[in-house]
């Protein structure tokens, strides 16, 4: 196996994309150094990638791609749902190594981080042959190309919720729900759901028609639930069956509603 530690984005690309060789980015590691971890030719570090800073400008937070999640978590202007979020992942070890540029990327099975920034409506600075460009994280997931280099939410714009449910504090989360949405006179705008650990993919509804253009106090939860549950896909697993998990998803979204009638 061949190990490299390239000091620019557009080098580490330009390794990844030679031909003929399994060549694979090295983050935290976690996911790599996992049990199932496919084998690699080519190992590219992206620890000397200058990605490891967490910057405030203009309202908007960005999170480079070797940030890890304890430091996500021990930030000072981590806003409230995504700090949640970093502190109910797995163990402090993991959380020590595992990166935000990982997480984006692994698809592993079920996310805590990631329902979260769906629903700030992240951007991802990304390099992908050779240049630099941004693109929406949602966007982003669908073709999973290029190289992540930060992950930038503008907490002001958007009201999140997040619930995570755990079978123990030490164990993955069984399943992780949030929501987000904008605020235009008092009534809600633009609102999504994001749900991982249903299915193997994380599931993003747009759920206009049940709440947009309402005052958050105003919800039918039954109706929003049942808008969500529509357009969910559930799977068993060993944790739970798809009936159990459906249970946990409406309690979510009753507790995010509770919470988010507040406002
Ligand atoms: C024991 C254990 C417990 C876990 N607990 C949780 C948990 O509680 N909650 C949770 O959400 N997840 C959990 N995970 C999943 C995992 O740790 C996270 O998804 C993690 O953030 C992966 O980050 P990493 O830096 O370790 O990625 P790595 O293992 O280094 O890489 C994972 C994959 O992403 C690619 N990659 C990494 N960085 C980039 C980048 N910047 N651009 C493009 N591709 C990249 C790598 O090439 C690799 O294919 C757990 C995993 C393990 C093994």
């Amino acid at each position: 196996m061949e190990y490299f530690s390239p000091k620019k984005p557009e080098e580490a690309e330009k390794i990844k994309n030679r031909q003929g060789k399994k060549n694979v980015y090295l983050a935290g590691g976690t996911i790599l150094n996992w049990k199932s971890c496919p084998s690699a030719d080519t190992l590219i570090d992206l620890k000397n990638l200058g990605l490891d800073r967490i910057s405030v400008s203009g309202g908007r937070i960005n999170i480079g791609a070797t940030v890890t999640v304890q430091e996500i978590a021990d930030y000072p202007g981590t806003p409230g749902p995504l700090a949640r979020a970093a502190r109910t992942f797995t163990g402090r070890n993991i959380r020590g190594s595992a990166t935000i540029g990982g997480t984006v990327a692994g698809g592993f099975f079920v996310s805590n981080l990631l329902p979260v920034l769906i629903a700030y409506g992240a951007e991802l600075e990304i390099c992908l042959n050779g240049r630099r460009k941004k693109t929406g994280l949602r966007e982003w997931l669908d073709k999973r190309k290029g190289l992540v280099c930060a992950v930038t939410i503008k907490p002001g714009s958007r009201n999140v919720f997040v619930e995570c449910e755990k079978i123990s504090a030490i164990d993955f989360p069984l399943i992780v729900t949030a929501a987000g949405f904008g605020l235009k006179n008092g009534k809600i705008s633009d609102p999504v759901i994001a749900v991982s650990g249903a299915a193997a993919r994380i599931a993003v509804i747009r759920v206009s028609g049940a709440i947009e253009g309402r005052k958050p106090g105003e919800i039918d939860r039954e109706f929003l639930n049942e808008s969500v549950q529509k357009d969910l896909r559930v799977t068993d697993n060993v944790k739970a069956s798809a009936d159990i998990k459906r249970r946990i998803i409406k309690e979510h979204i009753c507790r995010i509603m509770d919470e988010a009638s507040c406002l």
